[in-house]
């Protein structure tokens, strides 16, 4: 019987969020739309391989070919991002930082990180998670005139606090981070420095954001943001590292690598290698900063830092009365997918916030250039100033309509 005949229930939701996808602009920083050749890899029958250990030093028999596979995913992970060392089986971006700090810190070091309203991800030290809860942790803000890093103050509280290891890295910050100032703090008080470049990999991987790998001790990554593979993680390094980092991701962390996805992000990796990325790169880029352009016209909405370098920005919302929830649920309503962010130096709770992130990488990948980004940007501002218009809504949805059927998936 056919599978689809067999589990109706399933089979209908996942119909439904392809039909979402399709119709929906899709505007989440962290998201994106992966190629055939990832989606194949990933439904491939590969999952069905246990595959404990590392090439060539395997726990079962039978890993001729998942071997070939893995050496394909390093060696282009390596190629990609010029590394020496590169461990492809986190299986997400969180795990990957597991095991980073268990290779460099142990329980009850101090990590510090970038503060979760200014920009920084749950991994970097805060409190509901275990890197808060095994580890000490303190955190960094940006300036609050500038809404930038100062690197200045950074020192300051890396003198104060004495960290074993710094992060470096953002889930929601627009400007370019300058891995060397953090690299001097963290030889100044003797901590390692480890970078998350989860949401811009794919801008470091073509030269559209300064890479930190040769500056920081370890690079940790996820390949589904920017460098539109797989949800996964990444671990980037030294040859030097490679035992600690190896061990720290197995057996310290993970059981068996999930090899279809090591292979779709074989696949990925590839796809980024090729001329034609690097142009989507720019692209992100150039359809971000023109969204950005549009909101920072507008009288009641700020840009944070006013403006941005890379594919994403978070939009300040304080003056439009209305909360980052709220305007969520609004775009929601009229088919445009965002998430409510915090803004530096939050007043409301992580579950309301007085902002919403909006990133370029899947809308790009869909074919959108400056010209249609300039018009999603506003009609967002139409719907946050005709909130309480639901004609005006019903227009906008039609528009977004319009919009995606210009470009399908
Ligand atoms: N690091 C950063 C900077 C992120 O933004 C994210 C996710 O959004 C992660 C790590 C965690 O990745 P994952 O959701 O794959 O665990």
């Amino acid at each position: 019987m056919d599978y689809k005949l067999q589990d109706q229930e399933l089979w209908d939701a996942i119909g439904r969020e392809e039909i979402r996808q399709q119709h929906n602009i899709e505007l989440i920083a962290s998201e994106n739309i992966v190629s055939d050749g990832v989606r194949a890899a990933q439904g491939s029958v590969l999952t069905n391989k246990y595959a404990e250990g590392y090439p060539g030093k395997r726990y079962y028999g039978g890993c001729e070919f998942i071997d070939l596979e893995k050496h394909l995913a390093i060696d282009r992970a390596k190629k990609l991002f010029g590394a020496e060392y590169a461990n492809v089986q986190p299986h997400s971006g969180s795990q990957a930082n597991a095991a980073a700090y268990a290779a460099f810190i142990k329980p009850g070091d101090k990590i510090l990180g970038m503060d979760l309203n200014a920009g920084g991800h749950l991994t970097h030290g805060a409190k509901v998670s275990f890197s808060g809860t095994f580890y000490q942790s303190a955190s960094y803000g940006v300036d609050p005139v500038t809404e930038e890093l100062d690197y200045e103050a950074i020192r300051q509280i890396a003198l104060r606090e004495k960290p074993q290891i710094i992060v470096a890295g953002a889930s929601a910050y627009s400007r370019v981070i300058d891995w060397q100032k953090f690299r001097n703090i963290a030889d100044e008080v003797g901590a390692y420095l480890m970078v998350d470049m989860a949401h811009i990999a794919g801008l470091v991987a073509t030269g559209l954001h300064p890479s930190p790998v040769g500056i920081a001790d370890v690079v940790t990554s996820t390949t589904h943001k920017t460098l539109r593979g797989p949800r996964g993680g990444l671990i980037l390094s030294q040859e030097k590292y490679a035992k600690q980092l190896n061990f720290a991701v197995f057996p310290q962390n993970q059981g068996g690598p999930l090899e279809h996805v090591i292979a779709a992000k074989a696949v990925a990796f590839g796809e980024a290698l090729r001329p034609d990325f690097e142009e989507y790169a720019q692209q992100v880029l150039k359809n971000a900063q023109a969204m950005a352009k549009v909101f920072e016209q507008e009288e009641d909405l700020h840009v944070v830092s006013g403006g941005t370098d890379n594919h994403l920005m978070t939009v300040d919302l304080t003056k439009t009365g209305l909360n980052g929830k709220e305007v969520q649920n609004l775009l929601d309503s009229v088919f445009i997918t965002t998430n409510k962010e915090a803004i530096p130096d939050e007043k409301l709770s992580p579950f309301k916030t007085s902002g919403i992130r909006i990133g370029t990488p899947a809308i790009t990948t869909r074919g959108f250039k400056e010209v249609d980004c300039q018009e999603v940007a506003k009609l967002i501002i139409k719907a946050i100033h005709n909130a309480d218009k639901p004609e005006v809504l019903d227009q906008i949805k039609l528009n977004v309509f319009q919009i995606t059927d210009r470009y399908p998936i």
